[in-house]
């Protein structure tokens, strides 16, 4: 809720048209969400230096790291949670905004804060990916450990554990990683984009 009064939005000089000409893109945020240990920082990173190489301009917002900045001050309960994923939202959208394919990697189990973020971008820039992986196989690999503390009462409200998962119901795309591998995971992200007109510049009717 804004609590400011007397703000108003200025459009600035050069569009966002502009710089998907420039830049000979057409950006996007590409929402990861998916089970601790599913894939996701590993994916969008693959995902990321796939389009680096193709001269794409891309940013990674990473789970952990924004944690430590911009979402020091939050913790893991739900209504933390939700801020924190709305703060990224937000984030996500400016960076839209300059024109940057953007990728997210965040657990973001509700729903409806997903579904939101949606809600706050153009039609066609939102474009939720969800790294499915069956929780057995995000416990097995337990890559940070954490499953095991979860499962010892040592981490409160841990997803897919002690607090719940919303899968999301129809994600842009949706990556089977107990079946295919970091790489074709990664291709099949960046052959959606190629697909659907997001690797040259304005030709979305957004
Ligand atoms: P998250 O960001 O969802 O918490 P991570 O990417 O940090 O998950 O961890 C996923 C782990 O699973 C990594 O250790 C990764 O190497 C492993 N892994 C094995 N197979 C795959 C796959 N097909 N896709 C993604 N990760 C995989």
């Amino acid at each position: 809720m804004n609590s400011a009064t007397n703000i108003v939005w200025h459009d600035t000089s050069v569009s966002q048209q502009d710089r998907h000409q420039l830049n000979n893109q057409t950006s996007a945020v590409l929402w990861f969400t998916g089970l601790s240990g599913s894939g996701k920082s590993t994916i969008a990173n693959a995902v990321e230096k796939k389009l680096f190489e193709l001269g794409k301009h891309t940013y990674l917002l990473d789970g952990d790291n924004v944690r430590h900045g911009l979402n020091q001050d939050l913790g893991f309960s739900d209504t933390d949670r939700v801020e924190n994923i709305r703060r990224i939202g937000e984030v996500a959208k400016l960076f839209v905004d300059a024109g940057t394919l953007t990728l997210s990697a965040f657990i973001s189990p509700f729903r409806q804060d997903r579904d939101s973020i949606r809600a706050n971008i153009e039609h066609g820039q939102f474009i939720e990916v969800f790294v499915d992986t069956p929780l057995a196989v995000c416990e097995s690999r337990d890559p940070k450990g954490l499953y095991k503390k979860a499962r010892a009462g040592a981490i409160a409200d841990f997803t897919g554990i002690t607090s719940e998962y919303e899968a999301p119901l129809h994600p842009e795309i949706q990556l089977q990683t107990d079946q295919f591998s970091v790489e074709q995971c990664a291709d099949q992200v960046v052959t959606y984009l190629e697909n659907h007109g997001y690797l040259k510049g304005p030709s979305l009717a957004l």
